[in-house]
């Protein structure tokens, strides 16, 4: 089985709960290149979601990243979230995001689009429309379990699948958009996300291993991973309690977990996986 490998290529400052934190130190590019050398040490190829910011300011990681085999997908331009946008503003963030691009790597076909902060659902399915507009094969930004109030899908399908315009949940045999999922490990009713982020911080190695395991089972996984969670220089700024733990927990041994994963699962590019 194999499984999909996101880098989410953004900013330690992206995070929805570090909103309005956009200033230096700007450590995207080096905390960026310990991933690549990671993926190059075990021969992986991965789909790396660059936010179009990070891009303009890194053209030669773009460069490096394309390089060495691996695909680029959008993750926006601005890291918005498509609740904070409409549909003419998601127009100028890709259009923006696709100018960058072709000013670093010449005409290039762009085919994923990584939400961010799994910012597509119901509410937001509009978005949709324009990335078909914008020549998109495909979107992974459904996260099929709601656990807090801003993001999840309950009832989104657990695997890959052609998705409804008219409803994220829904599959449409017609549609010009597959859908890579962000699927739960799920026991009887219950639904825990694993694969990434605060989860792959939080839980221990061996319960990480079981899980995803299990998940691989019947069908593939999602593995996101931002590159400031593996950098050890991340500014760690006073926030509350619980929202130090949510966005620092773990940072000093993700790297090593990320490394003893694709070192016990089978990972590659998403545009791959999907057959595009
Ligand atoms: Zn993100």
């Amino acid at each position: 089985m194999i499984n999909a490998l996101a880098i989410d290529t953004e900013e330690w400052f992206h995070s929805e709960l570090l909103r309005g934190e956009r200033r230096p130190p700007f450590q995207a590019g080096e905390a960026t290149r310990k991933v690549l050398a990671l993926l190059d040490q075990y021969r992986i190829k991965a789909s790396f979601f660059v936010v179009g910011e990070v891009a303009e300011r890194h053209p030669d990681l773009i460069r490096s990243i394309v390089e060495k085999g691996h695909e680029i997908g959008c993750h926006g331009f601005s890291h918005h979230p498509l609740w904070k946008l409409n549909r003419d503003l998601f127009r100028e963030e890709l259009g923006h995001f696709h100018s960058v691009m072709e000013g670093i790597l010449g005409k290039v076909k762009i085919k994923g689009f990584r939400a961010p902060s799994f910012s597509l659902d119901n509410r937001t399915k509009w978005a949709l429309e324009i990335l078909v507009d914008f020549g998109y094969q495909y979107d992974a930004s459904i996260f099929p379990v709601k656990l807090n109030p801003l993001y999840g899908v309950s009832g989104a399908p657990m695997r890959p699948y052609r998705i409804s315009l008219k409803d994220v949940r829904e599959e449409d045999p017609a549609s010009p958009l597959m859908e890579f999922p962000t699927p739960p490990l799920v026991l009887g009713k219950l639904k825990i996300p694993l694969a990434g982020g605060f989860y792959l911080r939080m839980f221990p190695l061996s319960f990480l291993h079981w899980g995803l395991s299990r998940i691989n089972r019947s069908h593939p996984f999602l593995l996101y991973f931002h590159p400031w969670e593996g950098h050890a220089e991340t500014p760690r700024l006073k926030l509350s309690f619980l929202n130090r733990i949510i966005s620092y927990y773990g940072i000093d041994s993700a790297l090593q977990k990320l490394e003893f994963l694709l070192s016990h699962f089978k990972f590659g590019r998403v545009d791959r996986l999907l057959g595009l």
